[in-house]
């Protein structure tokens, strides 16, 4: 990497492809990735002190409380990499609190740009409800786009289940707290110049189309 790889973050409803597409742009920019929701997903699963911490927020759809989620993302950015360098961010920040922090964080190396990915609720709701994913990396099907063998995920062979927080009562939850809580810094990001909406509909490889043109067109790879 030469020190000056994009600055992204990833915004939009629960189920709007943030986690489909986050993973494809950083393979495409080579930088580096960080999911809070896949993060806590493995602190969870495993049974680490933050997963027992969390996992009353996640199986309720609530957010998890700012000064957790501003931990985790110090120690993952203490050990991805120098920030300038480049990443994405997918499911952070997802407070006015949590942007806030970033800003400072980010302070020498600011944001490029910030994604938010729009999709209408009813499509949401379709796509949650058939939602599969790879409990060991991440990697999103559907009942109706499942992976090749079974429900063993076709990048890494994990299992593919339905996750705990896809149900009917936790999914109409955090479309509600997404409303409350994330749409404001909607608002913070449009006011610093930075938010660019993207229409989320369609197959993956339009979407990913669709978002490399806009950052393609806004930034210049080499700066500083
Ligand atoms: P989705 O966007 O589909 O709801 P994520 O995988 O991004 O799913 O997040 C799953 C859950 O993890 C959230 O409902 C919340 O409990 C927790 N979480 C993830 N990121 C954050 C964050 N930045 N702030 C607070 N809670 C978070």
């Amino acid at each position: 990497m030469n020190g000056s790889g994009v600055r992204l973050v990833l915004l939009g409803k629960p189920g709007a492809g943030k986690g489909t597409q986050a993973p494809l742009l950083s393979a495409h920019y080579g930088v580096q990735h960080l999911s809070t929701g896949d993060v806590f997903r493995a602190a969870v699963a495993q049974g680490t002190p933050t997963g027992l911490e969390v996992k009353r927020f996640l199986d309720t759809g609530e957010l998890v409380p700012d000064d957790i989620v501003i931990r985790v993302v110090d120690e993952h950015f203490a050990v991805g990499g120098p920030l300038e360098d480049g990443f994405i961010l997918d499911g952070f920040p997802r407070t006015l609190v949590q942007a806030e922090e970033l800003e400072q964080v980010l302070a020498d190396h600011p944001l490029d740009l910030v994604l938010n990915l729009e999709v209408a609720t009813e499509t949401i709701l379709h796509r949650i409800a058939g939602r599969r994913v790879c409990i060991n990396c991440g990697a999103s099907y559907h009942v109706t786009a499942r992976p090749k063998v079974n429900w063993t995920c076709d990048v890494c062979g994990g299992d593919v289940v339905q996750r705990d927080d896809d149900t009917e009562a936790a999914v109409a939850n955090r479309l509600e707290v997404y409303q409350r809580q994330t749409v404001p810094i909607i608002d913070f990001y449009c006011k610093l110049g930075k938010l660019v909406e993207v229409d989320g509909v369609g197959e993956g490889d339009e979407v990913q189309e669709r978002l490399i043109k806009e950052i393609d067109g806004r930034y210049q790879p080499g700066r500083s």
